[in-house]
């Protein structure tokens, strides 16, 4: 390490700024792709508070090489056929034929969801429902990738569209107290498909992707099985919703219960009573971004967009909602990596960029100002692009931002 034995810590120091978010104060990118410690690790998204209570952030180990690098490496190691036997197993166990749905793919139409519901129906005859929260507004690209899911690649879906005035008020009370313009649609994107689990009695829900392949902690890729942490609640009075407790959101905004119960998980006791199983299909095939998205070209008619999405240089991930951009220019603002950043680690772990064609990308493309569907999506949801604005600077993290001449520029960058 290069930390010298004499430097006195940054945390005694009077003059360091001040650390948002239980952030870690030192900075620091990993050795093998572009993402630094600052980038947090999956939490429950109804245990979010604005302080970050409890979040944990992207783990380096003593050779600074982050968690997601370390799965990477390790997804090498994978005997992938013993791995697809399993899930060939688990699914003899499971499959039917007497008309009932065996197993649930939740999705709004991107490459992953295709690529898992298509193997499993296609490949491996089983007979899945697929389950959607829609995004908060969808793109062109993004509408017509959900519709050629359903018609091109051939499945039943069920929708499930929230209670619109109920959707913008807590997706701007989210952007105003966490700058978090995407938390309803993570919320109802996990929490939904158990739900509908239960109600169909459907035994097998598949994600695609493990949290890790992202930077989540790499413990949780020893299972093949979603934690249940993310998607199940025991008491109402644990939770949060766009930063506030339940009990104080209702009164401030005059709710009633019944207006949040679509973003909440289920009942814990009530999904172990029904021996319902939660997996990711990544655990038993070998996920790779790209190879989903050329597989969904093929079998379900996804298409890519013929332009670049703003703070980034790729066109196929994450395209459906207007509201992404937004996203991931708030991710920039409160931890310092954008879209670019996200981007370009994966595909250098995937070995389809170097490292330093990764960092030249980061410091072309990260925290480009969304200029797309800012203004529309602002408008639905009753925020000015300048409050939206304002709003962000709030959330800049001191030990990660400094303004010099009416501009921000960060204090560490990727090199
Ligand atoms: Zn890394």
């Amino acid at each position: 390490m290069l930390k010298s034995a004499t430097r006195k810590p940054a945390l005694e120091r009077s003059d360091a700024p001040e650390v948002k978010y239980g952030l870690p104060r030192e900075v620091i990118f990993c050795r093998g792709c572009v993402m630094s410690n600052q980038r947090p690790s999956s939490i429950p998204e109804f245990r979010h508070r604005p302080d970050r209570q409890g979040a944990k952030y992207l783990h380096l180990d003593e050779e600074g090489v982050c968690d997601a690098c370390r799965y990477a490496q390790r997804k090498e190691t994978i005997d992938w056929t013993r791995r697809e036997q399993e899930l060939l197993a688990l699914l003899d166990r499971y499959r039917r034929s007497d008309g009932a749905y065996d197993c649930l793919v939740p999705g709004s139409g991107g490459k992953d969801s295709a690529y898992a519901a298509h193997l499993l129906k296609y490949t491996y005859g089983m007979h899945p429902l697929t389950v959607t929260w829609p995004p908060i507004l969808y793109t062109d690209y993004g509408w017509k990738n959900f519709q050629n899911w359903i018609e091109v690649g051939g499945f039943d879906n069920v929708t499930f569209k929230p209670n619109g005035r109920v959707h913008r008020l807590l997706t701007r009370l989210a952007i105003e107290h966490l700058l978090h313009p995407f938390q309803t649609f993570i919320l109802g994107q996990k929490n939904l498909a158990p739900k509908v689990a239960l109600r169909y009695q459907i035994p097998l829900v598949f994600f695609g992707e493990p949290e890790a392949e992202y930077g989540s902690p790499i413990a949780e890729t020893a299972s093949s099985l979603r934690d249940t942490s993310y998607y199940t609640m025991r008491h109402l009075d644990e939770l949060y919703l766009a930063g506030l407790p339940l009990p104080e959101l209702m009164e401030r905004h005059q709710l009633s219960l019944n207006d949040f119960m679509a973003y909440l998980p289920a009942d814990a006791e009530e999904l172990a009573r029904s021996n319902i199983e939660v997996h990711y299909m990544g655990y038993y095939i070998k996920w790779t971004p790209q190879e989903a998205y050329y597989y969904a070209v093929e079998h379900t008619g996804f298409q890519a967009r013929p332009f670049r999405t703003e703070g980034t240089y790729s066109k196929y991930n994450s395209i459906d909602d207007k509201i992404d951009d937004l996203h991931y220019y708030t991710t920039h603002i409160k931890f310092g990596l954008g879209r670019a950043s996200y981007d370009a680690s994966q595909e250098i772990r995937n070995k389809h960029l170097t490292r330093e064609e990764g960092i030249a990308l980061v410091r072309r493309f990260d925290g480009e100002q969304p200029g797309r569907y800012v203004r529309e999506v602002l408008e639905a949801l009753g925020l000015t692009v300048e409050r939206f604005m304002e709003l962000c600077d709030e959330f800049r993290s001191p030990h990660l931002w400094t303004r010099e001449g009416g501009r921000w520029s960060l204090r560490h960058e990727v090199a």
